[in-house]
């Protein structure tokens, strides 16, 4: 069948959860028995989003491809259960560096370059790479930022240049957008809502379904005002209700039809779930939300970071804590840890009361103190640890100075004169300058030493996993480390890069260089986020 493309722009204010409604759709429709594919659009100037803090716009997602990402990505992957690739993701700055590269090139030659028609055909192009492919039946295009933005004119042209051209029932405009409710006179008001679907049309496009972000319930009262004011029918309406987990979503969606809506309106047939072949997923994710709602045992896991103000910038941690806590009973309430006050004072009652500690990925120098103090408690007093690239690097450096005996033991990340650099900028790097998609990223394999935690939690001898990351452990101190009880149990074949750390005569106290959060779905749930998860419940060192 040709590829049909479902766009899904946001209206009054951002934030609204646009990633987790394409996601739901996309999930929902590949139950049905499509395959489906979803693309984020970025209207930013960023080639990628890799050089920006966390704090701009939540964490940096990796793709197995190498890809620097945003973080909704992670929500298409977790939601699909199906990887995604560097297509998936496409920001104005890669459009605009590709028509200003033709340019130079000479591909307009004679031609003024202009948003309209070069700009605007690039993003098509791209918005049409993955449909083209032959390989999905559905695109779902997401559109970042909020329909007023100067930024976001060149994309809501080339929306309405696409679906003309699509023809019709190939195309199909769905709009996210806030009902805000108005404590004063204790009613839902829709004129935001009006004015952004006028401000589309004024730019050509004809909403075709509206998904109203609300607290409360919206009523046939509101429907029909919508429907009367926005040109569109009243079961196109669909309320998308403030819900405690993002899971409960696409659920909340179906019954009131908005999948059937969509097909009905693509002219696709309506597969019933149950006769397709993914039906198992939906009984597992059914299976999965019961869990998360009747939990048998609580913990409390400490996340330490440097980015904790904004929680998305761990977004993909928190939901692997999530997926693999549920698949075992457990509810597992995240100890947020700023990673800059922990202090020698303090140490003490900052993790007295967790059952794990998880040391996040981060850059630079501010914060590493702190999380050198977390690994120390960690390790002396044998609570679960988990280090995540950073994390890794952090634990090993903790050891050689406090086991190890090497007081200037450090990462040459932040202190780049160590006398004893344990974790080293990695040989490839040294002559690389700009910082724009350059570390070593995306999937990587990794050998695990038979007879390691790991290899048993994983089950098998290769793996593939992902990383982003400049700098590596040391292996000077290979023999060094393996002697003293910290053993590298994994390395990556091609360059003897060691990917893991394991202590012996712990509990659970290991290091990884690669990122398993980006591999954790429902379906799916991370191995090693289980184990850590499972082990910390069983240590019971202190329950809630
Ligand atoms: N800053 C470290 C490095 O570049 C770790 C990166 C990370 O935690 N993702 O190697």
């Amino acid at each position: 069948m040709e590829t049909k493309y479902i766009f899904i722009t946001g209206g009054v204010i951002s934030s609204l959860g646009k990633g987790v409604v394409s996601a739901s759709l996309g999930m929902l429709l590949k139950y049905r028995g499509y395959r489906v594919s979803i693309l984020k659009l970025d209207p930013y100037l960023n080639i990628d989003p890799g050089t920006l803090n966390p704090y701009e716009h939540g964490e940096c997602f990796v793709t197995k491809d190498g890809s620097e990402t945003d973080m909704d990505l992670g929500h298409y992957e977790r939601f699909l259960n199906q990887e995604t690739t560097k297509e998936n993701n496409i920001t104005s700055g890669l459009i605009y560096k590709t028509v200003i590269d033709n340019e130079r090139k000479g591909i307009y030659l004679g031609k003024t370059v202009q948003v309209i028609p070069h700009i605007t055909d690039e993003i098509k192009r791209r918005i049409r790479i993955l449909g083209d492919s032959k390989n999905y039946d559905l695109i779902i295009t997401e559109i970042g930022g909020t329909v007023g933005d100067i930024e976001i004119l060149p994309y809501i042209e080339s929306v309405r240049q696409l679906k003309w051209e699509l023809g019709e029932f190939n195309g199909l405009i769905i709009h996210l957008t806030l009902l805000p409710y108005n404590n004063a006179t204790g009613e839902i008001k829709t004129k935001p809502t009006q004015h952004s679907v006028r401000n589309l049309m004024e730019n050509g496009v004809q909403v075709d379904i509206i998904v109203c972000r609300t607290k409360n319930n919206i009523s046939d009262k509101i429907r029909n005002k919508l429907s009367l004011f926005c040109n569109i029918k009243t079961n196109h309406v669909i309320e998308s209700i403030d819900t405690k987990i993002i899971y409960d979503i696409p659920y909340l969606l179906h019954l009131q039809k908005f999948d059937q809506i969509v097909l009905k309106y693509l002219r696709l047939k309506n597969f019933n779930f149950l006769k397709k072949k993914n039906c198992h997923h939906l009984i597992e994710w059914t299976s999965f939300l019961k869990k998360y709602k009747n939990p048998k045992f609580k913990i409390k896991i400490a996340l330490v970071g440097k980015y904790i103000l904004l929680h998305d910038s761990y977004k993909s941690i928190i939901e692997s804590l999530i997926h693999a806590g549920t698949k075992n009973n457990i509810n597992i309430k995240i100890k947020w840890i700023y990673s800059d006050l922990i202090n020698k004072e303090n140490i003490e009652s900052t993790f007295n009361h967790v059952s794990g500690i998880l040391i996040a990925p981060g850059f630079g120098k501010r914060g590493i103190e702190g999380k050198i103090l977390a690994a120390k408690y960690a390790r002396e007093k044998k609570i679960p640890f988990l280090g995540i690239c950073l994390g890794m690097q952090i634990s090993a450096v903790e050891f050689a100075r406090n086991v190890l005996g090497i007081k200037e033991a450090d990462t040459c990340e932040s202190n780049p004169n160590t006398n004893h650099p344990i974790i080293n900028l990695m040989e490839k790097q040294k002559n690389i300058f700009y910082k724009g998609g350059t570390m070593r990223l995306g999937n990587w394999r990794c050998i695990l030493l038979k007879g390691s935690k790991l290899f048993s939690i994983y089950g098998k001898k290769e793996i593939l996993e992902r990383h982003r990351h400049r700098y590596e452990f040391n292996n000077n101190y290979f023999n060094h480390f393996s002697k003293a009880g910290m053993k590298p149990v994994g390395l990556n074949p091609e360059t003897g890069l060691v990917e893991a750390l394991e202590l012996k005569n712990h509990i659970f106290f290991i290091g990884v260089q690669y990122h398993p959060e980006y591999k954790s779905t429902i379906i799916n749930p991370h191995p090693l986020f289980i184990s850590f998860v499972l082990t910390s419940k069983n240590k019971k060192y202190k329950s809630l």
